[in-house]
C-alpha cells in the first residue's frame, strides 16, 4: 500500500520522471555498471551484498581478470576463489558463488534470467534475485536493500521498525507499486543510488532531493532522519583470541579452516578463542595441542589485530612460537603446511590474519626465535 503524497497514479508517474531523470543525470561511473553482461551484474551483485560501493572497484575488476567468464569460475578450485575474494570477507559468498558458476556452467553456462530461476542458485537471496532480474534483464522486481529502506520508510512515512516482517511486507508491496514498468533495472539503481548518496542516514540532503515533493518526512517531519526506526541491536560479544607464529626453522605453520562455517577454507595462524582462567599464552599451547596435536613453546607477543564480524568482535593476540614435537594432524583444521614467509602470499588469508602479516613484514628476521 502506497500513502500519503504517492497516491495516485499522476503522482507515481511524476515521482518515477523526477526519479529516474535525476538518476541519469547523476549516476555514478562503477566499472561494474558499465557492463550488461548478466556475469558482471551477478558478480557485482554478490560482492555488493556486504560490501561498500566505493571499496569494491578494485576487488571487482581483479575477480573478472581471474575468471572472465561463468566457466573459469566455474572450472577454478576453491584455493583459487578464495584468493580471488581476499580482503572482501563474508567467504560464504565466494564459496556459494563457485557452487553456482558450476551449476550454470553445468546447464551451458547461461544465468537464469528470471527471478525465480536465480533464486535456484546457491548464495542468491531475494535482494540478488531482484537486482540481477532487474537490472540484467529488466525483469519488474523492486530491491529491498538498507538504502531502499530508508528511502521507502521516509517517503510512505513509516515509522515501525523495518525489520518487522509485516513492515518489511509493505515495503516490498510499495516498492511493487512504485516500480517503472519496463524500466525496472534502472529505477532499482536509482532508489539505491539515492539513498547511498542525497538521503543518507544521518543528514539526508532533503534540499537536493529529486523527489522531496513526494516525500511525507519532509513534509511532516522537523527531522527525517528519524526514520527509520530500529530498535537498538544487542551489544556484539568480544573474544579475545590467540594465533601462534610457529616457526620450525625458516618456516611457518598455516592452517586451513574447514570449509563450512566462519571463514572457511581460509587458511590462518593456528589458535583459537582464549577461556576462562587461562592466559593468551595457555589458550595458545591448548589450541595448537587441540586443533594440530603438536607442543608448541610460545614466545613473545608480536602483533594484535582487532576485527569485527557480523555477530561478535575479536582482538587477536599473534604471539611468536617454536614448535617442539609431534607430527601435526588436521584434528580442527582441513588442512596444514609449512611454508617459508615469502610465499605467505599465495595463500588465502582472512582480513585479520592479513593484517598480522602486514605488522610482521614491518619485523627483522632477529625477531625470529
Ligand atoms: Fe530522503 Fe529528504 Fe528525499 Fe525525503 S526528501 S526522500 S527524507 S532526502
Amino acid at each position: 500500500m502506497v500513502a500519503g503524497l504517492l497516491e495516485t497514479p499522476a503522482a507515481i508517474a511524476t515521482f518515477r520522471r523526477d526519479l529516474l531523470a535525476w538518476y541519469r543525470a547523476n549516476r555514478r561511473q562503477l566499472a561494474w555498471r558499465q557492463s550488461r553482461d548478466p556475469y558482471h551484474i551477478w558478480i557485482s551483485e554478490i560482492m555488493l551484498q556486504q560490501t561498500r560501493v566505493d571499496q569494491m572497484g578494485v576487488y571487482f575488476t581483479r575477480f573478472l581478470q581471474a575468471f572472465p567468464t561463468v566457466f573459469d569460475l566455474a572450472a577454478a578450485s576453491e584455493d583459487q576463489v578464495l584468493k580471488a575474494w581476499e580482503g572482501l570477507g563474508y567467504y560464504a559468498r565466494a564459496r556459494n558463488l563457485h557452487k553456482a558458476a558450476k551449476q550454470i556452467a553445468a546447464q551451458g553456462g547461461q544465468l537464469p534470467d528470471t527471478y525465480e530461476g536465480l533464486l535456484e542458485l546457491p548464495g542468491v537471496g531475494p535482494y540478488t534475485a531482484a537486482a540481477v532480474s532487474s537490472i540484467a534483464f529488466d525483469r519488474d522486481h523492486p530491491v529491498l536493500d538498507g538504502n531502499v529502506e530508508r528511502v521507502l520508510c521516509r517517503l510512505l512515512r513509516i515509522e515501525e521498525d523495518p525489520r518487522k516482517g509485516a513492515v518489511k511486507a509493505t515495503l516490498i508491496a510499495a516498492g511493487e507499486k512504485l516500480l517503472a514498468p519496463g524500466q525496472a533495472g534502472d529505477f532499482n539503481q536509482a532508489m539505491m543510488e539515492l539513498g547511498a548518496r542525497v538521503c543518507t542516514p544521518a543528514k539526508p540532503r532533503c534540499g537536493e532531493c529529486p523527489v522531496a515533493a513526494a516525500c511525507r518526512a519532509f513534509a511532516e517531519l522537523d527531522d527525517p532522519a528519524l526514520l527509520p526506526r530500529k530498535a537498538p541491536r544487542k551489544a556484539r560479544p568480544h573474544y579475545q583470541v590467540a594465533a601462534g607464529l610457529i616457526w620450525k626453522g625458516e618456516q611457518l605453520l598455516i592452517a586451513q579452516r574447514p570449509s563450512e562455517g566462519l571463514l572457511g577454507g581460509l587458511w590462518e595462524f593456528p589458535g583459537g578463542k582464549q577461556e576462562e582462567g587461562e592466559t593468551l599464552e595457555q589458550c595458545l599451547a591448548r589450541e595448537i595441542r587441540e586443533e594440530l596435536a603438536i607442543e608448541i613453546e610460545v614466545g613473545e607477543r608480536l602483533a594484535q589485530v582487532e576485527h569485527g564480524f557480523t555477530h561478535f568482535s575479536i582482538t587477536l593476540h599473534a604471539f611468536r612460537a617454536r614448535y617442539l614435537s609431534g607430527e601435526p594432524q588436521t584434528i580442527g583444521c582441513a588442512a596444514w603446511c609449512w611454508v617459508e614467509p615469502a610465499a605467505l602470499g599465495q595463500y588465502a588469508f582472512s582480513r585479520a590474519d592479513r593484517r598480522v602479516i602486514e605488522q610482521l613484514e614491518t619485523l627483522s628476521t632477529g625477531d625470529k626465535p
